[in-house]
């Protein structure tokens, strides 16, 4: 048809024949000047990047945050500024140990990662669907993913890998039982909670500092597949997730959840029965009630998914004048370590793809390397140093943090003394009626299968001493 458009090369030049590499003779051999042929399968040989060590296998979609609830009083960010403020927004979600071909369906934490385009530039909050974490120490942080990923001679997913470091790890016990009940299965991710999960700090206008949780609760209700459900469901389907969240935005059954934060106050935190920062400890609601601060509504699918999901680069670095971090040890390891896995798997400029790129103006003086494909962010380039004679761009003191207290000498200190990591599993397997209890020892006998005793019996043990039904029905689950 004439108004298609003309096929080019990567430089723009007009290819006359799409069809027919260039060769000698009918039948052969070829000629390497045939470019377009080489350009072809050179860009073949590129489609891929290394994909993410975690949280490889990902399902994201376009939306806004729209504020309803004052909280000024909290943090001066632009974000929060006035009821009514919208912000546009990108979410991925993803399980944490599959990689990027593994099935939707599977028991897994599902990531819950979200971009916020704001005035003063992105914040990022890096979640999950639980409000917990396996290990409160980044020294165990890649360990845990060790047991989560393939063995080295197998080349297969280790149960016994899983539970030998989990039965040695009291902290994972909250989320391990959370992994294990209804929620770890979710049909999809419009049916789940978000939580931002680390304690970080708000800071309002008059520069005060409290402590605060972010809570993302779903519209849609929560939905889970049994372990048979799952395996029925992945033998229809490997793409469940992507199928359920694409499909409803297309059609324009947006996703909404409602967005609280608890706050805790500097005195509070001193007294709070547990470390606040500690990532394996909820703050109850009863004393931290949840304070309403707005509506997320996912309602865009990306055009490119590549493009805009798998080049989106989510880290909790990102924060914004008004939101900031917390002494939380494993929130400070990932400030660097998720900013510098994407320096490694997009390149040292991936904050200039046009899904990370802020929309509000970035002037910063770092200067080349791979994929500088930008211009000089101010009108002079004699101003490519700070300090400069040449109106280059300049710190703003407003922007300084206030202070925050810290305590004690350095030391590594053994975070598993004095630390009660059975209460709250206690709470949550106390919530469950017996139909979840049910389900959670049969979730967990199945997942202990071929595991050796010695690992078994340690970690029933653990059971055990969140509660002696919860260690009782997992042994039965087994047939011990
Ligand atoms: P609450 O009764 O006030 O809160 C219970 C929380 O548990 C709600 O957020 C609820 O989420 C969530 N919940 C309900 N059923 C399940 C389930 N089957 N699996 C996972 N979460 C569920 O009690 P507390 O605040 O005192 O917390 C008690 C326990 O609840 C905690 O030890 C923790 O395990 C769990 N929890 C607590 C959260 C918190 O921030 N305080 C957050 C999430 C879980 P929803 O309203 O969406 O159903």
């Amino acid at each position: 048809m004439s108004d298609k458009k003309q096929l080019t090369t990567t430089s723009g030049n007009p290819i006359g024949d799409n069809q027919n590499s260039l060769s000698a003779g009918a039948r052969g051999p070829l000629m390497v000047q045939d470019y377009q042929l080489i350009e072809k399968l050179a860009h073949q040989n590129r489609e891929r990047i290394p994909e993410r060590a975690v949280h490889a296998k990902g399902w994201g979609a376009f939306g806004t945050l729209t504020i309803t609830n004052d909280i000024t009083q909290y943090s001066k960010a632009k974000v929060f500024s006035e009821v009514g403020k919208k912000t546009d927004m990108v979410a991925r979600f993803s399980t944490v140990a599959g990689e990027a071909g593994a099935a939707d369906a599977e028991r897994d934490v599902r990531g819950f990662s979200l971009k916020f385009y704001t005035d003063e530039g992105n914040w990022d909050l890096v979640g999950n669907n639980t409000p917990v974490f396996f290990v409160r120490d980044a020294y165990k942080f890649p360990d845990f993913i060790h047991t989560q990923k393939r063995h080295p001679k197998t080349n297969l997913r280790s149960s016994t890998a899983k539970w030998d470091f989990w039965s040695q790890s009291p902290e994972s016990m909250h989320q391990v039982t959370i992994l294990m009940s209804d929620r770890g299965l979710p049909t999809d991710v419009r049916h789940i909670n978000g939580y931002g999960s680390h304690t970080y700090s708000l800071i309002n206008a008059e520069g005060e500092r409290v402590w605060c949780k972010f809570h993302f609760k779903t519209q849609q209700g929560h939905k889970h597949y049994t372990d048979e459900e799952a395996e029925q469901a992945i033998a229809k389907s490997r793409e469940t997730t992507q199928e359920d969240l694409f499909g409803a935005i297309e059609k324009g059954d947006f996703p909404k959840w409602n967005v609280f934060i608890q706050v805790m106050t500097q005195v509070q935190s001193e007294t709070f029965e547990h470390d606040p920062f500690d990532i394996t400890k909820v703050w109850p609601h009863a004393d931290y009630p949840l304070i309403e601060v707005g509506v997320m509504e996912l309602n865009r699918n990306p055009q490119n998914y590549f493009a805009e999901v798998e080049n989106a680069a989510y880290s909790p670095s990102n924060i914004v004048p008004g939101i900031s971090w917390s002494p939380d040890k494993m929130l400070q390891a990932r400030v660097f370590s998720y900013a510098d896995a994407h320096r490694y798997r997009l390149g040292t400029h991936y904050e200039h793809l046009p899904v990370n790129r802020p929309k509000s103006q970035v002037n910063h003086y770092h200067k080349d390397g791979s994929m500088r494909f930008f211009d000089n962010f101010h009108e002079n380039p004699d101003a490519y140093y700070e300090p400069n004679s040449f109106n280059g761009p300049v710190e703003d003191k407003q922007y300084v943090e206030p202070p925050f207290p810290v305590t004690g000498d350095g030391y590594r200190y053994n975070h598993r003394e004095n630390n009660d990591d059975f209460v709250q599993p206690r709470a949550l397997f106390n919530l469950f009626d017996d139909g979840q209890k049910e389900r959670l020892f049969g979730n967990i006998g199945r997942a202990m299968d071929g595991v050796p005793d010695e690992i078994v019996e340690r970690q029933l043990a653990l059971f055990d001493k969140v509660d002696p039904a919860y260690g009782a029905g997992v042994r039965k689950a087994l047939g011990r």
